[in-house]
């Protein structure tokens, strides 16, 4: 699933390719990925100017001046310049004067386009929790909220309601980093450790970005980018030696999802 700096990245490289330019066609391919009435996001955005585009946790925003299309990629979605790939595309945007037209596409059918008029009304929104990159997230929220929660820390970095923009990659990262198990219970963590992956948090996911993220699957532009999957440092590293101490990355599934760490370093 693309994260927070897959996202942000993906919402770089449009900006200058869309911004200000005109829609001049909004076609739903799929009924089933366009969650509003396609009626009505025409009469919304069709011949208004891009104002522009944001992130919002993992969601992708084009602002419009009546509202805004919010697209989330989910599981496996990709934003397609490149037209190798429209066998999946499930919405297609055409802008005046674009070198390449947008296309929202996912081989399991699963990203989701709506519109809305006010994002904060947004249910999907509403309930999520202060950005890694916004100034409400604060160490002060960061650590009471961990006080307060029995779940381990890694299942916890990645809800959502608690902080937005976490997956799988930047919890077992972000962990690594801050020299803590992804098992412990959020409750046991020291002040001093919630510092540190405080810390941790905010720096692996700078560094992604300005890496290039891990975009290989969600972005098609039929050009190569860098890319930050090389600089992982336990993601994906089962039995390999540790960066830090030499010893074997282990594998282990919490809470449903393949976990990595290192017995030795992370305590
Ligand atoms: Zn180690």
């Amino acid at each position: 699933m693309p994260e927070l700096p897959e996202v942000e990245v993906i919402v770089r490289r449009l900006r200058p390719l869309f911004e200000g330019r005109t829609l001049t066609s909004f076609r739903a391919i799929s009924k089933k990925a366009v969650k509003t009435n396609p009626q009505t996001i025409l009469k919304a955005i069709l011949n208004q100017g891009l104002k522009g585009i944001q992130r919002r946790g993992k969601a992708i925003i084009l602002e419009f001046p009546k509202g805004f299309l919010i697209i989330h990629l989910k599981i496996n979605g990709q934003i397609c310049l490149d037209t190798k790939q429209l066998p999946y595309a499930l919405v297609e945007l055409v802008f005046e004067g674009a070198e390449k037209n947008l296309y929202v596409c996912d081989r399991r059918a699963l990203a989701e386009v709506r519109f809305t008029t006010d994002l904060d009304e947004e249910p999907f929104f509403k309930q999520m929790g202060p950005d890694v990159l916004d100034s409400s997230f604060t160490l002060e929220y960061f650590r009471d909220k961990i006080k307060r929660s029995r779940t381990k820390i890694k299942p916890l970095l990645m809800d959502q309601k608690f902080v937005a923009g976490i997956g799988n990659i930047y919890a077992v990262e972000a962990l690594f980093r801050a020299r803590i198990r992804p098992d412990r219970p959020a409750n046991s963590l020291t002040d001093e450790e919630i510092e540190r992956l405080y810390e941790a948090i905010k720096e692996v996911v700078k560094d992604s970005i300005r890496h290039g993220a891990v975009l290989k699957k969600y972005f098609y532009d039929g050009k190569s980018h860098p890319d930050f999957s090389g600089k992982l440092l336990v993601y994906g590293r089962e039995n390999e030696p540790c960066a830090v101490c030499g010893g074997k990355v282990v594998k282990v599934t919490l809470g449903g999802r393949g976990t990595y760490y290192c017995p030795t370093c992370q305590a």
